[in-house]
C-alpha cells in the first residue's frame, strides 16, 4: 500500500512539473508572435480546432494520438512531449536535490530552482527561434536573485556582485570591440544570472556554454549546414551551462580549484 501511495506521490510530481512546462510551451509558441499567453484556449496549431481535456494530458495524449491532431491528422510536433517529460524530470530534480518541502510537492528552494530552469528553458527555445531574448525573462531571474538572499544565504552580497558582472563585463568588452560577438539579451542574461549563482557557478556556467555551444559549432561545420563567419544562437548553450551550474557549479569550481592546487 505504501509503495502504491509514494509512487502516486512521484506520479503527481512528474505531472505537476509536466504542466507547468506544457505552459511555458505555450509561452514559447505565442510570446514571439504576439499572441496572449493566458487568452485562448490550447488549440491545434495547423487546424486551429480547440483540444479537449482528454488532449490535454501531458506526455500521454502526445502517444495516444501517435504525434497528430485528432482533428486534421496534422503532425505535432515532438517538442510538445519532450517539453512536457523534460518538465516533470526537472521537478523531480529539484525536488531531489532541494527537498520536497512540507507540501511534498517542491521547498521554497525546489520552487526557486524550478523557476529558474523553467526561465532558462523559455529563453533557450525563443532564441534558438527568433534570436531574441526578452528583457521580462532577466527581470524574472533578477526577482529570483533577489528571493535567494533569503532562499540561499549561503552566497554573500559580495559574491553575488561579483557574479554579475565577472562574466558580463568581459561579454560587453568584446561585443564592443567584435561586431557581433554576443548579444545584449546573452550579456543581460549572464549578468542577471551571476547575481542569482554567485561568480563561482556563473564564470563554471560559461565554460559549460562555451564547450557546448563549440560541438554545436563543431558539429555544424562538419556537416557544413553552417559555414565560416555565421553566426548562431547562444542563449540555449548559455542556458545549459546556467542550469547545471545552478546544481553543480560551485561544486565542479570547488573540485578544479582543488585539482589546481594540489
Ligand atoms: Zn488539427
Amino acid at each position: 500500500m505504501i509503495v502504491v501511495l509514494s509512487g502516486i506521490l512521484w506520479l503527481l510530481r512528474f505531472t505537476v512539473g509536466a504542466c507547468v512546462f506544457s505552459f511555458f510551451n505555450v509561452v514559447i509558441c505565442r510570446l514571439p508572435v504576439g499572441e496572449s499567453v493566458v487568452r485562448g484556449r490550447s488549440h491545434c496549431p495547423s487546424c486551429g480546432r480547440i483540444l479537449t481535456a482528454k488532449e490535454l494530458i501531458p506526455c500521454v495524449s502526445y502517444l495516444w494520438q501517435r504525434g497528430k491532431c485528432r482533428g486534421c491528422g496534422g503532425k505535432i510536433s515532438g517538442r510538445y512531449f519532450w517539453m512536457e517529460f523534460t518538465g516533470g524530470l526537472l521537478f523531480i530534480l529539484c525536488g531531489v536535490s532541494f527537498g520536497f518541502g512540507r507540501s511534498g510537492l517542491l521547498s521554497f528552494q525546489g520552487l526557486l530552482a524550478f523557476a529558474y530552469l523553467g526561465i532558462l528553458t523559455m529563453v533557450a527555445w525563443i532564441d534558438w527561434d527568433t534570436r531574441t531574448i526578452y528583457d521580462r525573462f532577466h527581470i524574472g531571474i533578477a526577482l529570483l536573485g533577489a528571493a535567494s538572499l533569503w532562499l540561499f544565504p549561503g552566497h554573500l552580497l559580495a559574491d553575488r556582485f561579483i557574479g554579475a558582472v565577472v562574466i558580463a563585463l568581459p561579454m560587453l568588452a568584446l561585443a564592443l570591440l567584435i561586431e557581433g560577438a554576443f548579444g545584449g539579451g546573452d550579456i543581460k542574461l549572464m549578468a542577471v544570472s551571476g547575481f542569482l549563482l554567485g561568480w563561482r557557478a556563473v564564470v563554471v556556467a560559461m565554460f559549460l556554454g562555451l564547450i557546448t555551444g563549440g560541438v554545436y559549432c563543431i558539429w555544424m561545420l562538419v556537416k557544413k549546414r553552417l559555414a565560416r563567419g555565421d553566426s548562431f544562437a547562444f542563449g540555449p548553450f548559455l542556458a545549459i551551462g546556467l542550469g547545471a551550474a545552478f546544481f553543480w557549479g560551485d561544486k565542479l569550481a570547488d573540485w578544479y580549484l582543488a585539482f589546481l592546487w594540489q
